[in-house]
This record gives structure tokens, C-alpha cells and sequence, in this order.
């Protein structure tokens, strides 16, 4: 399988290339230069199988050719492994024809464990049958920089340097990042906002000769391979309340886009899907390019979601591309226009057919605490406040199409966000076991001055493929 870059500039690449180039040169997207389809028959198999298997029938056509279908197999084993749910991702039922997928029982307690365990294990292996070592990079406000540094601790070919601003995450999410004690983990700590880390990480990629010297290798949302892996859990949760027999909606809470966009990608092949629901917090950039046609920056809100608080909703660009039916110089038109003024405007023919599968909704900070103490009061069942951003949209769905089952996806477990839940509830969640004595371990992290030099330099001088050139 080979894929194409929404901007139409760069060469095809095959899955592996594509992994480890994450964004293309020609600042694109990648997607598969088509989609593998399975039949109505194919999928009803795939109910009751256990998570490994439908991961490992959902994926594999990505890969053909390229891994091998027992290694494949043992990668996607070894990633779920470490899951505290035997299902991984289980669903829970929180009203008559709503229910909540659990996606947080992985290391970290959020979604983006799913996709990156097995994305560390696919580059891991791919870095291995060529020889090469690779240094991951990353800006996070907090969920995407534990996830990464919990899923690439200790492996061989890589070293993670994650980057987050300094004072601004969690106590929890910032402990699960500083923790780790592994020698190719880096936890930086810059003196200035996410914004200011993004910007760094951007810089480095922009610097090619370190680029190339590092052999730098990004694991946002915009890797292909995280979404592919994020497609799976659409497919099992559809199967367990009775797809494809009939058609079950999806309520995702969303930030990047890459989440729902994941939903799209299982409806392309072949899983019937009525509403894809983009569920986002009072960050409302697609709720309004939906309902108006113009995708305009605002300023970013702080929420109690902090995960979903973005200006740019980078995975948005494929689903353009393809609701443009892939013509790349129109994308590329866009592009253009959002670098420079800031905003597009999305025309008739697209707009209609975004509409035709997706609905958009923006829950305001009122109303996901409200959500929070109702799912508790009615259903005694506590959600983070990502989740319940999800499951408001969800209920608003729901109340319009009551007879079709809809999913609401749990992105983050309850007890990563404390504060908002005892706020709307009175009762603080706990901490699972394997988290237990996080506020007892040492922390090990660097504080940066928000310098792109200085940042270089560190970096330089603590990974393990310069520090080899630099000896030898
Ligand atoms: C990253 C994240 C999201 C948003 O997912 P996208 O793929 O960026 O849309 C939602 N909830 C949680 C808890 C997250 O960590």
C-alpha cells in the first residue's frame, strides 16, 4: 500500500516510510492511496474475537507487504498486553441507547496509549530491519508526552526527548512524564507555554541537517499510523452492540481531529457508521466551520479539557482533501490562505458532504460539569471532563435519533482530572493501583529556557545517535 500527501508535493511514500516521516516535506498529510474495504459478512466475524485480533484484521491490509503478519501479530500482542481490562477497550452503558468506550485503561489513563504502544513497537521494528536509531521529538500539554514516553522507555533504536511547558500540566500528567526512569527518556521542562514548545519542535524538524543527523521522527496525531490503530476500537466497540447489522453512532470528543477522523477511516471501510459526532469543548473552530463555512482561528480557551484546547485542528486537512475528492491544489489553496490571513472558506460541494456524515457540537465549560454530575447522579458512573464533553454531544444525538445506539468516546480516565470531578460530583476518584504511589517516585526532568539553541544543544548532546558520530 502506498500513500499520498493531501498537498499532492511529495512522493508516494510506502506504510513504513510514511511512520517514520510522520508530516510530509510537502507540509502535508499522508493517506493510503486507497482504502481497504471489508464486507458486512467479514465484519459480523469479527464479533466476539478478542481486541488483538480484530487490531490485527483492521490493520494488517496497511501494512501488507511490508510486515510480516506474525510480527505484526506480536507487536499489537505486546501492545495491549499492558492494558488493566482484558477487553482494552470495554463499553459501558450509561442510558438506554448511550454508552461510553472506555479507552483509558492503558499506562497512562488516556486514549492516545491505544495508538501509541503500538506505534513505538512499529517504528522500533522498523528502525531494527534498517539498521538505524531515530530520536522522537515532541511538544505535549500533557496526555501525548506521558503516552510517548511511556510507550518508547527503553527501546533500543530510539531516544524520546518530550518537551512540555514548564508549570502549565497537571501534577498528575506532569509525574507520569518525569517518573520514568529509563536512560533514552527526556523529560524538558521550557519556560514558556505549549505554543512556545510546539514552536521549538516545529524549528527542529525545519533544521535539516539536524534533522537528518538525529534522524528525527514525530509522534503527534498527524503519524498515519496513530490513526490507523485508532480505527480498530470503532470496529470492536460496533460489533459488541451489533454492527454491521445495524448502524451505530459515535460522539468523539475532539481536539486534533485525529480521534474522530479514525471513525471516518472505519466507515471508508466498510463499517456502517450514521453520525460521526465532533464533540468539542468551548475551542469550537469546526463546530463553527460546519455551521458557517469558514474555518477561522480564535484564540485558545484554557478548559477544564485541557487536551482538546487547540487553535488548529491539524487532522481536519484529510478529510477536507478527500470531501474535495483528493484534488491536492485546492488543499494546498487553503493552506495558504489559513498561514496568511488565518482562516478558508470551505465551498458548497465539500461543506454538504462533511455535513452529510458529521455532526459538530461545542460544549461549554457550564455544561461538561453539568454533564459530569448527571452521568454520576443518574447512572453512578464517574467521566472525566473530556468524556463528558463526548457524552453531552452525545445525548444531543441521541435525543434526535433515539433508536440508533450511540458511542460516546471515554478519552481520559476520571482520576487524571480530580479537581473538575470533586467540583461537579463532591467525590475525588482515585488513582488506579499501578499509579498508586506516583506522588512517591522521584522526579527526573530539565528546565529550559525557551531557546531554540539552547534546546538544540541539549538535545545534541544527549542522544545517542550524535553522541556516537561526535566519538567516532
Ligand atoms: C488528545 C485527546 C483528545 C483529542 O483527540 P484528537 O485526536 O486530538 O481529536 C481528547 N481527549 C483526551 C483525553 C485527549 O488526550
Amino acid at each position: 500500500m502506498k500513500y499520498i500527501s493531501t498537498r499532492g508535493e511529495s512522493p508516494p511514500l510506502s506504510f513504513t516510510e510514511t511512520l517514520l516521516a510522520g508530516l510530509a516535506q510537502d507540509g502535508g498529510l499522508y493517506l493510503p492511496e486507497a482504502y481497504p474495504c471489508f464486507s458486512q459478512d467479514e465484519i459480523a466475524r469479527l464479533a466476539g474475537k478478542p481486541y488483538a485480533d480484530v487490531a490485527l484484521a483492521v490493520i494488517a491490509p496497511f501494512v501488507a507487504g511490508e510486515i510480516e503478519a506474525g510480527a505484526l501479530r506480536r507487536m499489537i500482542e505486546a501492545a495491549y498486553a499492558g492494558f488493566r481490562h482484558p477487553a482494552v477497550a470495554p463499553l459501558a452503558q450509561i442510558d438506554s441507547n448511550i454508552f461510553a468506550l472506555e479507552l483509558f485503561h492503558g499506562p497512562t489513563l488516556a486514549f492516545k496509549d491505544v495508538a501509541m504502544q503500538l506505534l513505538a513497537r512499529l517504528i522500533d521494528h522498523a528502525l531494527k530491519a534498517r539498521g538505524q536509531r531515530a530520536t522522537i521529538v515532541g511538544a505535549t500539554s500533557g496526555d501525548t508526552g506521558a503516552a510517548a514516553i511511556e510507550a518508547f522507555r527503553g527501546l533500543d533504536q530510539v531516544d524520546v526527548f518530550i518537551l512540555y511547558p514548564h508549570g502549565r500540566v497537571s501534577d498528575v500528567q506532569r509525574r507520569q512524564m518525569t517518573t520514568v526512569d529509563a536512560d533514552n527518556v527526556h523529560a524538558i521542562a521550557i519556560e514558556g507555554n505549549f505554543d512556545d514548545a510546539q514552536a521549538c519542535i516545529k524549528a527542529l524538524f525545519n533544521h535539516k541537517t539536524l534533522r537528518d543527523e538525529l534522524g528525527l521522527c514525530g509522534v503527534n496525531s498527524i503519524n498515519w499510523a496513530r490513526i490507523v490503530a485508532q480505527t480498530v476500537y470503532y470496529f470492536t466497540s460496533a460489533a459488541v452492540l451489533g454492527g454491521p447489522r445495524r448502524p451505530i453512532s459515535f460522539a468523539t470528543p475532539t481536539g486534533n481531529f485525529g480521534d474522530i477522523l479514525a471513525g471516518w477511516i472505519a466507515k471508508r471501510m466498510g463499517l456502517p457508521i450514521e453520525r460521526l459526532v465532533i464533540a468539542t469543548n468551548s475551542n469550537d473552530i469546526l463546530p463553527r466551520a460546519l455551521a458557517s463555512g469558514t474555518y477561522a482561528l480564535g484564540g485558545v480557551h484554557a478548559t477544564q479539557s485541557p487536551s482538546m484546547d487547540i487553535q488548529v485542528s491539524s487532522n481536519f486537512e484529510r478529510l477536507l482533501f478527500e470531501a474535495h475528492g483528493r484534488d491536492a491544489s485546492a488543499l494546498r489553496g487553503k493552506m495558504a490562505s489559513l498561514q496568511q490571513s488565518g482562516s478558508f472558506a470551505i465551498e458548497k460541494g465539500p461543506l454538504d458532504a462533511i455535513r452529510a456524515e458529521f455532526d459538530a457540537f461545542s460544549v461549554s465549560e457550564a455544561e461538561t460539569t453539568q454533564e459530569i454530575a448527571r452521568t454520576w447522579r443518574e447512572s453512578g458512573y464517574l467521566v472525566d471532563p473530556h468524556t463528558a464533553v463526548g457524552l453531552s454531544a452525545a445525548r444531543l444525538t441521541h435525543a434526535r435519533e433515539p433508536e440508533t445506539p450511540i458511542v460516546a468516546l471515554g478519552t481520559a480516565h476520571p482520576a487524571k482530572f480530580p479537581d473538575a470531578i470533586e467540583i461537579a460530583t463532591g467525590a475525588r476518584p482515585r488513582l488506579p493501583g499501578h499509579l498508586a504511589d506516583l506522588f512517591d517516585k522521584e522526579e527526573h526532568f530539565s528546565i529550559l529556557p525557551n531557546d531554540q539553541r539552547e534546546i538544540e544543544r541539549f538535545i545534541q548532546a544527549r542522544a545517542r545517535r550524535t553522541s556516537k558520530r561526535a566519538a567516532s
